[in-house]
């Protein structure tokens, strides 16, 4: 579960981050007073930053055509001219696709000057199954670019689970940023917190992009997080009823909730062709094969191992919500999975909603005889695929690459 930048910092400093002083608010005049304040207590330049799940923000322009999801202003009446521009549009970055989100909320904070950005994420490094706190003097542009073009500027803590980060970590990661004097002391308390606030809240990932080294109203270099990116482990979120309510369902895919309601793993993608797979693995080889054969997947869905018929009909009526499908792939090996529960399902949702699009389906294993006989008798155009490899060349043939 991904959350705000502003719910992230909150967290990150209720554990002794350092970031600017600002407040989150969902009107321009509001943006306006925030700003009115800043200004009174010294800032020169405030931020409007929008907040949306996704990075890229920055760079990224609005549907209206007003440029840039991050603005620097030097007044108040410029914040409220700002803000009233970015509420209720919808931002298009590198990260949202074409689609865009639409911005509810805003960070207003003090920006001060940038001395230097910095990277700064922790994150499970699953090679090692141990927790890694991962550092980079070039901040604020992609990790994955650095890591491509000079992956030695990227450098890397690995933390024993046992002991926790040990001080010294925090404090050579520090050096290796580059950092002097008392900002080393600065950073191991900033990288002991961020540590701490993923590992408190089962997080999957704290990036802090970029950690910047500013300087004060007093002249003094302070190290502060100026972005923060956060995801929680979904899998861990029962044990923290406080940080369930960060969920914001309005930056979810619709398809994706409905789907969480039945407990179907199911992952919306642009292709064309969507397949219904018992098994997250099989799911990824039906994916990988339909891409082998031309195709286009338009979906990850995954209906578990012991799918009921009421989930096989729920995951039928989302995969044909997306306007893109052009054909259905089903594609089920029996273990526990009942091949008759499948094929019940299957012919109540195609007489349900009416469908007409090509569905292929490939049934094998527990109770298949059955499955098959259920099918047959419902009076539904089927194509049946002998294997998983016939089953995806019949669906890219119907639908056309
Ligand atoms: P992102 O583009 O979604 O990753 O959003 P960021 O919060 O990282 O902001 C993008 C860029 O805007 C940063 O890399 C900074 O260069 C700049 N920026 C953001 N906030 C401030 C600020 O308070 N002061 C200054 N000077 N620049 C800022
Ligand atoms: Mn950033």
């Amino acid at each position: 579960m991904n959350i705000h930048e502003y719910q992230a910092k909150e967290l990150l400093a209720a554990r002794g981050v350092a970031i600017p002083s600002g407040e989150v608010c969902d009107s321009a005049d509001r943006a306006r007073d925030i700003a009115s304040a800043l200004l009174a207590g010294g800032d020169t330049l405030v931020a409007v930053k929008s907040q949306i799940h996704a990075g890229g923000r920055g760079k990224g322009t609005f549907k209206s055509g007003y440029k840039g999801g991050v603005k620097l202003f030097k007044t108040a009446e410029e914040v409220h001219a700002g803000a009233a521009a970015m509420l209720g549009n919808v931002l298009v970055t590198k990260q949202t696709g074409a689609e865009g989100r639409l911005v509810n909320k805003l960070i207003v904070a003090g920006a001060p000057a940038i001395e230097k950005e910095l990277y700064l994420a922790v994150l499970l490094d699953r090679v090692t199954s141990r927790p890694v706190i991962m550092a980079s003097t070039e901040g604020g542009m992609d990790i994955e670019e650095v890591a491509a073009h000079t992956p030695e500027k990227i450098f890397k803590e690995s933390v024993d689970p046992a002991v926790g980060l040990m001080p010294y970590q925090a404090r050579r990661i520090s050096v290796q940023l580059g950092l002097r004097g008392d900002l080393i002391s600065q950073g191991a308390k900033l990288i002991a917190g961020v540590y701490r606030t993923w590992l408190e809240t089962d997080a999957a990932l704290i990036e802090i992009n970029p950690l910047c080294i500013i300087k004060g109203g007093d002249g003094k270099l302070k190290l502060v997080a100026l972005d923060a990116k956060m995801s929680l482990e979904d899998n861990a979120l029962f044990r923290h009823p406080d940080l369930q309510g960060l969920r914001d369902l309005a930056e979810e895919a619709p398809l994706e909730i409905e789907a969480s309601k039945f407990n179907l793993n199911y992952i919306k993608l642009d292709g064309s062709i969507a397949c219904l797979v018992n098994g997250a693995g099989l799911a990824m080889a039906t994916m990988d094969i339909i891409q082998y054969f031309g195709g286009r997947p338009a979906n990850f869905l995954d209906v578990g191992g012991g799918a009921s018929k009421e989930q096989v009909t729920a995951a039928f009526r989302i995969i044909l919500q997306d306007p893109n499908v052009k054909g259905i792939l089903v594609n089920i090996f029996g273990g526990i999975m009942d091949c008759n529960v499948i094929a019940t399902g299957i012919a109540a949702a195609v007489k349900e909603t009416g469908m007409k699009l090509p569905l292929v389906v490939r049934l094998e294993g527990n109770n298949v005889v059955a499955g098959k006989k259920t099918l047959a008798e419902s009076g539904l155009t089927i194509i049946s695929g002998d294997s998983m490899a016939d089953a995806a060349k019949k669906v890219v043939q119907d639908v056309g690459a």
